[in-house]
């Protein structure tokens, strides 16, 4: 072609590249116990995170014995893309009787991980690629009361909406009737309605997951039973990138700014 000088060839190089190094993806999950944050993470990834990934289980400093952090991580290929899942638990969240503070651990953690990044950027011999353990997403369950937010969901986003990506997922979303649903989502923004399960099913000659209950089954993935299948094509299909970017631009950005700006003054 006259006059073509062929840069668009710059995008086949530039997937070449991040192909090679693969990406990076880490989601904490924060909510009382027995809301189904194992479960739901299992659904999420489940199909790929089969028995040859690597698993390494490492558990993470424990504060005042409450609410405690531990993270999981997975190696997930598909189609030669290669991502490192990493999952972080954080047993112990809103256990309490009195649950004062115990957002903190979790603003605790994370700022740990925008201090640890920061100081590798910093030091004099950097790493060329800086391993990233920052919570790019924050899984954040709401009790499917049908009273909308407690005072603690209230003081969680007020205090973390500044430092993290914090998606609300209303957990056990097949615990609400539908009316309640609707109120709920009526009155508060966005939450995904979600449903998790480690069970299959045979629905129509094929196999689902689900929740079999006395008056029927709930299917995991049918957009008519619940909005899991929204916030999985939310968290995998449509926006992990911009949740990195935005966790790098925005949120790390902050926190560098500040740190660095207290440190001068
Ligand atoms: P976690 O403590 O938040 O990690 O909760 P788990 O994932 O361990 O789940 C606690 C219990 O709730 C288990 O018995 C699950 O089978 C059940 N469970 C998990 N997800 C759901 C859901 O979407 N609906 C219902 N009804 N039960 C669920
Ligand atoms: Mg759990």
């Amino acid at each position: 072609i006259a006059g073509y000088v062929g840069i668009d060839t710059l995008q086949e190089q530039i997937r070449k590249k991040v192909l090679k190094r693969g990406f990076e993806f880490n989601i904490m999950v924060v909510g009382r116990s027995g809301l189904g944050k194992s479960t739901l993470i299992n659904t999420l990834f489940k199909a790929n995170v089969s028995l040859r990934s690597c698993s390494k289980s490492e558990e993470k400093v424990e504060i005042a014995k409450t609410t405690h952090v531990k993270s999981v991580s997975h190696v997930i290929e598909e189609k030669g893309v290669r991502l490192r899942l990493t999952v972080t638990d954080t047993p112990g969240f809103g256990d309490q009787i009195n649950n004062d503070k115990c957002w903190l651990p979790v603003l605790d953690y994370i700022n740990e991980q925008y201090e640890n990044y920061l100081s590798e950027e910093q030091s004099v011999s950097r790493k060329k690629h800086i391993p990233d353990t920052r919570i790019h997403c924050c899984l954040y369950f709401i009790a499917p009361t049908g009273h909308s937010l407690s005072p603690l969901d209230i003081e969680f986003m007020r205090r973390l909406d500044r430092c993290v990506n914090i998606v609300p997922v209303i957990a056990k979303a097949d615990t609400l009737t539908v009316e309640e649903r609707t109120d709920f989502k009526q009155r508060e923004m966005l939450p995904f309605a979600v449903v998790g399960s480690n069970q299959q099913y045979p629905v129509n000659g094929r196999t689902v997951y689900g929740r079999r209950t006395q008056w029927g089954l709930v299917e995991v993935e049918n957009k008519g039973h619940c909005e899991f299948s929204d916030l999985r094509d939310m968290l995998i299909r449509t926006h992990m990138q911009d949740l990195v970017e935005v966790t790098r631009s925005v949120h790390y950005e902050n926190f560098r700014h500040e740190r660095l700006a207290s440190r001068r003054g």
